[in-house]
């Protein structure tokens, strides 16, 4: 039995890439240094792996900013407008240029092309670029890298590596018509003839194994749609009888694909046990002991952070081997280990992961060294070091369930207890309503922001300072307060109606309260990649969640202090807390959603106590968290839905609940945005001039809603005007009484100079809107 591995972080473990990339596009290295970065970690990485015991070493898991635009590169799948970038190549950069220019956008030598479009791979924080496609859209071979990359790996590892690729019906759906009438899966006979080079040409190179991932093959698919898998997959094997060719789909069940992937004529057939542990079972029960086909069984889970039961697992491959026999199976992680940091062992700071904690913890580096014990437990039963490390990760194992840290008895009981009444609030919308305008007396149309103002240079370095130590509490602290009090100056100057703190104390909208809470701990160093050169460093909810003292009435208490006009209480919702982080695995998420819940809800009344009168609650990641197949949605939605209102519902009808989402596909959930029931929703809509609003009006949404008036993705200044244009086309499809006036998101990533003139210029507009009715 082998191990073999899907993908590996390729950001470096201290982040080399991420320095390298921005160092380049700033023009402060060459190409040349870029390259030789990049060959450095894949070298590391090759060599990690191997020396960790892995048989099968992936290659062309490497990218420099998204492995959806390599392929698109590869296959030449250039939108038209980068045209004068292909033609202008310089030959010896393998079109380094025009590849950051489809990511990031170019304005140079006079041109300005707009940056490719970016969304989530699948149900992760990845994001990648999308292929777009037209109707005459033609495919050729244009970049060399997965070639010279396969004979680079060959000759550090000294054997044959196994090339990755993402398979050619999973990159088709993975990308966007640019014309209409035409499905883009038709163009699989012309993305096919360039597969078979690259195969040919692999193959040619010594290539035995390669990897198509198919991801495709987690979604709900058309039986049109599964008739191209089986199309695809027919010819591919025709044409390379001798290629070894391992299938790959994760992030979920075959489902009802299963029988599509069973019939593939493919030779190994992966499989994603840790999120679809039952399918073992429905392919054992079919005549699969009786053909060839491999299995390659994902046990260690590649999307989080918590080490492997290696007794459980041990179990499960030994079920798949009495079944098929040893030489039929391949150990390897559930998905690729791009979704997981690269290494624990980088975690040494004394403030950082306590010794308890890390003994629960296995980033990539070590879930190879999982990858290994197990296969070695196999292959040698005997084997004294294996069994030793079997024997210590049992402790670990136990020692987790049992652990104090994680245990709050009277967390759980309280979840337990939680009733329909603790997530409805008193009195109907329609109530409340009357009740909060009388109270608040707001302007038709009020004005507000979504919460941030500018992280300016100096609130960062003087957070940096605090962290270090060359700053004391108190004196941050003072300058958070004047911070604020100028945030809170200037809003009643230029005029808005419900101001903001301006959360300059936040480092991160969900750091800054995981920080906050029990039940969380946090890393130094474990970045994962959310697109390019962006890494993120989740949280890791290991324990119960429980607030031990309020976490931000301090600071809404004291904006509030400062002037008569209401200050909104600003906080992240339960769902994106969860969406987030890291997990616990040891409970359904819903609980530990449901602790984080109780946790707000405690913030919510408390600030409610202190009078804060409008209290907004931050449910970005709500759309994120939904899971790739409808037929799990219902169930999802039901208990995301229930935590937001049991954090809302601790408050009289006449405090004011604010949510806000940034920009997502809205329509199919809109039943669940109302059931939220929130007093006022503020959403992103500018880019889509509106578009969005649609839904919200077609449904008939009863609630309050502040479609944004203004993209904060950019640096440019809205017109009064424009707004006002946006403003009245909110008010041809809502009820102007229900209407909200503000920008699409919060401003941190801004600079004070168009952030006080486009705001100036949105209170104008709200002005003259309301003059004009
Ligand atoms: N209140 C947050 C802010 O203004 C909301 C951010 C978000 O929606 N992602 O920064
Ligand atoms: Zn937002």
């Amino acid at each position: 039995m082998i191990a073999h591995n899907l993908g590996y972080p390729r950001i470096g473990s201290h982040r080399e890439l991420k320095r390298a990339c921005e160092q380049f596009w700033a023009n402060k290295i060459t190409c040349q240094q870029l390259e030789d970065v990049g060959r450095q970690i894949r070298t590391d990485n090759w060599l990690t792996q191997q020396q960790a015991g892995i048989a099968l070493v992936p290659c062309n898991d490497f990218s420099f900013y998204d492995q959806v635009l390599d392929l698109s590169l590869t296959v030449g799948a250039i939108p038209p407008r980068f045209q004068p970038l292909l033609d202008s190549a310089e030959p010896d950069d393998d079109h380094l240029t025009l590849y950051f220019a489809m990511a990031r956008g170019y304005q140079q030598n006079g041109l300005d092309l707009k940056a490719m479009e970016m969304t989530k791979w699948f149900d992760t924080n990845y994001h990648y670029i999308v292929p777009e496609f037209s109707k005459d859209q033609s495919f050729t071979l244009l970049s060399e890298r997965i070639f010279t990359q396969f004979d680079e790996a060959r000759q550090t590892l000294g054997v044959v590596p196994k090339p990755v690729l993402i398979g050619p019906v999973t990159y088709l759906l993975l990308g966007k018509e640019k014309d209409v009438d035409f499905d883009r899966l038709d163009l699989i006979d012309r993305l096919l003839p360039v597969y078979e080079q690259i195969l040919s040409r692999l193959q040619t190179q010594g290539a035995t194994w390669i990897q198509l991932d198919e991801p495709g093959l987690s979604l709900d698919l058309t039986d049109a749609q599964r008739a191209v898998f089986a199309k695809t997959y027919a010819r591919l094997r025709g044409q390379f009888p001798d290629l070894n060719i391992l299938l790959a789909s994760y992030f979920d069940c075959y489902g009802d694909n299963l029988n599509l992937a069973l019939q593939l004529p493919v030779d190994a057939l992966h499989l994603d046990l840790v999120r679809c542990p039952s399918q073992l079972d429905d392919i054992l029960q079919t005549d699969f002991a009786s053909k060839s086909t491999q299995l390659s069984i994902g046990v260690i889970n590649g999307r989080n952070i918590w080490i492997n039961d290696l007794e459980k697992s041990r179990q499960t491959i030994q079920r798949v081997v009495n079944a098929i026999g040893s030489e039929r199976v391949m150990l390897a992680p559930s998905c690729s280990l791009l979704h997981v940091p690269c290494d624990l062992a980088n975690e040494t700071a004394e403030q950082g992961l306590t010794p308890e904690i890390k003994q629960w913890l296995a980033f990539a580096r070590q879930k190879l060294d999982e990858l290994a014990t197990l296969t070695t437990l196999f292959n040698d039963p005997a084997n004294a070091s294996a069994n030793a490390v079997l024997a210590a990760n049992q402790q670990a194992i136990t020692a987790r369930k049992e652990s104090a840290l994680i245990n709050r008895p009277a967390v759980q009981n309280r979840v337990r207890q939680l009733t329909e009444q603790d997530a409805q609030r008193n009195a109907s919308f329609v109530d409340r309503q009357a009740e909060q305008h009388a109270h608040l007396q707001l302007p038709l149309f009020p004005t507000t922001t979504i919460g941030s103002f500018p992280q300016t240079d100096a609130v960062r370095a003087n957070r940096a300072k605090w962290k270090k130590g060359e700053k004391t509490l108190a004196q941050y602290d003072d300058f958070i307060r004047q911070e604020t009090e100028q945030a809170i100056r200037w809003q009643e100057e230029i005029g808005l109606d419900v101001l903001v703190h301006g959360e300059f104390e936040r480092n991160d909208m969900v750091e800054y309260f995981g920080e906050l809470l029990d039940g969380f701990a946090f890393s130094e160093n474990g970045w994962v990649q959310s697109y390019g050169s962006r890494c993120v460093k989740p949280p890791i909810i290991y324990g119960d969640v429980h607030r031990p003292e309020p976490m931000t009435v301090r600071w809404a208490q004291y904006a509030q202090s400062l002037t008569p006009k209401p200050v909104k209480g600003m906080l992240t919702g339960p769902v994106t807390i969860l969406q987030w982080s890291f997990v616990r695995d040891d409970q359904p998420r819903r609980d530990t959603c449901l602790q984080i819940a109780l946790a707000v809800r405690d913030e919510v009344v408390d600030l409610e106590k202190a009078g804060i009168q409008v209290i907004q609650i931050d449910e970005p990641a709500l759309r994120e968290g939904l899971p790739l197949r409808r037929e799990n949605w219902a169930a999802y939605l039901d208990w995301a839905v229930r935590a937001f209102r049991v954090s809302a519902s601790g408050v009289q009808d006449r405090t004011q609940i604010h949510t806000h989402m940034c920009y997502a596909e809205f329509n199919d959930i809109i039943q669940s945005i109302a059931d939220l029931d929130a007093d006022v929703i503020t959403i992103e809509t500018s880019r889509s001039q509106m578009e969005l609003l649609d839904a919200f009006a077609r449904f008939n949404y009863p609630n309050e809603i502040g479609p944004g008036v203004y993209d904060i993705h950019s640096p440019r200044v809205p017109t009064t005007a424009e707004m006002i244009d946006l403003l009245q086309k909110a008010g041809d499809v809502l009820p102007a009484r229900n209407l909200w006036v503000n920008p699409d998101c919060g401003l941190k990533t801004r600079h004070w100079p168009e952030t006080t003139e486009a705001l100036r210029n949105m209170v104008q507009a709200a002005q003259t809107a309301r003059e004009s009715i």
